[in-house]
């Protein structure tokens, strides 16, 4: 009996999976991922930021010890430390939103009234290398338990507003940088970082400052990290690695650090 049976079921199932083209077609057409040859090609367009501040031991660095940082600037400018800003206002910011009214006379007006409490203007001049402070929240001051409202500290740094015309400035030229910067606490212990960075061009967009990963190391400097041989010449999109010949891009279909799909890649 169980003799008959058992060829039965195979015919049934046989039957089924049949009537299924989904499998059949699976199996017979495997299909072939996109090469990152054929993602299109995004333009690089290259605009030099007078302005730079990193953050110094930051693995040290918390709310009630504070932290040094360095400034390097190639304009005159002048730098506000806003302590416990409204994340409201870097949402806005950060999603390129224009949102500098006539109701605010200066930037820094803008930044003020959304922020705790301030320090400065502290003012470079142009061609400053390396200028380092010190940043330290006041007494008491606290964000308490997560969930937040606002972040610890944004440095605002912006050329003078008497110099834009002095300064021959293109519409597309970068006036000002916003930089966020969490501080590790008693509620937060994530390490200090700097969490984003917004430039603000002349003609009142602002565009997030994004970071590119580099894959090389001291010892082979910007080269390919698949051959090891040729320079990196592609920044794959949007994984943001720079890690890739252009002989090898015709070689893969995923970014060979994250493995994430590719939309498009920038030439270097
Ligand atoms: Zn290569
Ligand atoms: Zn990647």
């Amino acid at each position: 009996m169980l003799l008959l049976v058992v060829p039965l079921i195979i015919c049934v199932l046989a039957l089924v999976l049949h009537r299924s083209p989904l499998v059949f077609d699976m199996v017979e057409k495997p299909v072939e991922p996109p090469r990152l040859s054929n993602a299109p090609v995004t333009r690089l367009v290259e605009r030099s930021n007078p302005f730079i501040i990193s953050l110094r031991n930051p693995q040290e660095a918390d709310l009630s010890c504070g932290f040094e940082f360095e400034i390097r600037t190639k304009q005159d400018c002048e730098v506000y430390m806003l302590w416990g800003v409204h994340t409201n206002l870097l949402a806005r910011i950060t999603m390129g939103e224009g949102f500098f009214t006539s109701s605010y006379s200066t930037l820094e007006e803008m930044f003020i009234e959304q922020s705790m409490y301030h320090e400065g203007p502290i003012r470079l001049e142009k061609g400053t290398e390396g200028h380092r402070l010190f940043a330290q929240a006041r007494e008491g001051f606290t964000l308490g338990p997560p969930p937040r409202h606002r972040v610890p500290l944004v440095f605002l740094t912006k050329l003078p507003d008497r110099d834009y015309s002095e300064l021959e400035l293109d519409e597309k030229d970068i006036v000002s940088l916003v930089t966020v910067v969490h501080i590790k606490d008693d509620h937060c212990v994530e390490m200090t970082s700097k969490l984003n960075e917004v430039l603000r061009l002349r003609n009142g967009n602002w565009i997030p400052l994004h970071k590119f990963y580099s894959t090389s190391t001291d010892t082979d400097q910007g080269l390919c990290a698949v051959c090891q041989s040729e320079s990196v010449t592609r920044i794959l999109l949007p994984c943001r690695h720079a890690c890739l010949c252009d002989v090898c891009l015709t070689q893969l279909s995923s970014c060979p650090v994250c493995r994430s799909g590719v939309s498009s890649s920038a030439v270097i």
